[in-house]
C-alpha cells in the first residue's frame, strides 16, 4: 500500500488511496477533496498574481486563441506583445490600434472562449462558494459566483474583465469538470460592491486612491464608511452601494421607501 499525501502545500495531510481526489484520471497529485484542491489552486494564482506572472501568461493565452481562430498572423502577434512589454495596455486594445483585428472579432473570441454574455446582478445577490475559496481571490480576479447548484451540476459566475473570463474558465473548467459553468461579464464598480456586501468593505475602500489628501484623512474617512456600513446593514437597508468620486466617497441606499446619499470626504 503506498501512502500519499495531499498536494496542497498548506495541507499535506495523509491519505489513503481510496479516500483521495484527483483532479483528473491522468493527474498524479492527490488532494483531500476538491475543496483543498481547489485552495492549492487559489494560493498558486495569487501567489503568481502577486508575482506579475499570470498577465502574460493570460496574454499568451488569448495570443494562441487569436493565432488558432486565424484572426492574427504570427509577426502581428509577435510584435504587439513586444510592444505591450512597454506599456499598460492590454494585447487586444493594441491588436485593435494597429489594426491587425477588428474589434468585433475580438469580442467574438472573447465570447467564443468564455461562453460571456453581459448579465446584471443584483447588489443585494448572495456570493456562493464563499467560503470555498479563499477570500483573496475573489478579490485579485474580481468574480462573484451567483449561483451554484451542486444538484444540477450548474454554476453562473460573473467577471469584470473579459481577460480575467479566460482565466477563471480555466480555473473552474479544472475544479468543476462536470459542472455546465456560464460565464458573465459585469460592471466592475458592481462586482467590488457585491464583494464588499459579502466580505465587509475594508479591501474595496483601502484600495480606491483619494487624490492628493493625506493618508491619516482618508484612513479616518474610510473607517468612518465602514462604520457607517456596517450600521447600514444592522438596520437592514437595501441596495447599499459604495462610489468613489474624485476625492470623496458616495454611500447610496434604501431605507423602506426612503432613498438616501451620503458623502464621506477626507
Ligand atoms: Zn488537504
Amino acid at each position: 500500500m503506498s501512502r500519499l499525501t495531499c498536494a496542497n502545500p498548506y495541507c499535506q495531510k495523509i491519505l489513503s488511496r481510496e479516500n483521495a481526489y484527483f483532479a483528473d484520471k491522468k493527474s498524479t497529485k492527490a488532494y483531500c477533496s476538491r475543496n483543498c484542491f481547489a485552495l492549492a489552486l487559489s494560493y498558486e494564482i495569487i501567489d503568481a498574481h502577486q508575482r506579475g506572472l499570470k498577465k502574460a501568461e493570460r496574454r499568451l493565452k488569448l495570443g494562441a486563441l487569436l493565432l488558432k481562430n486565424k484572426l492574427v498572423e504570427p509577426d502581428q502577434l509577435l510584435a504587439a506583445l513586444e510592444q505591450q512589454k512597454n506599456s499598460s495596455q492590454k494585447l487586444g486594445e493594441i491588436l485593435l490600434e494597429s489594426g491587425f483585428i477588428t474589434s468585433k472579432d475580438l469580442l467574438r473570441i472573447l465570447a467564443l472562449q468564455a461562453g460571456v454574455a453581459p448579465v446584471s446582478l443584483d447588489l443585494n445577490c448572495s456570493l456562493k462558494l464563499k467560503d470555498f475559496f479563499p477570500e483573496e481571490l475573489f478579490w485579485r480576479l474580481e468574480f462573484v459566483v451567483f449561483l451554484f447548484n451542486e444538484r444540477e451540476k450548474e454554476l453562473s459566475l460573473a467577471a469584470a474583465d473579459a481577460e480575467d473570463l479566460l482565466y477563471l474558465s480555466d480555473l473552474f473548467g479544472r475544479i468543476f469538470p462536470d459542472y455546465a459553468i456560464k460565464y458573465f461579464l459585469e460592471e466592475r464598480d458592481k462586482i467590488l460592491n457585491i464583494l464588499a456586501a459579502n466580505f465587509g468593505s475594508n479591501r474595496y475602500l483601502k484600495e480606491k486612491s483619494f487624490g492628493e489628501a493625506d493618508n491619516k484623512k482618508i484612513v479616518h474617512m474610510q473607517q468612518d464608511a465602514i462604520n457607517f456600513i456596517s450600521f447600514l446593514q444592522s438596520i437592514k437597508a437595501e441596495d447599499v452601494r459604495v462610489l468613489t468620486e474624485k476625492n470623496r466617497l458616495q454611500i447610496s441606499g434604501r431605507l423602506s421607501d426612503y432613498r438616501f446619499r451620503i458623502f464621506f470626504e477626507p
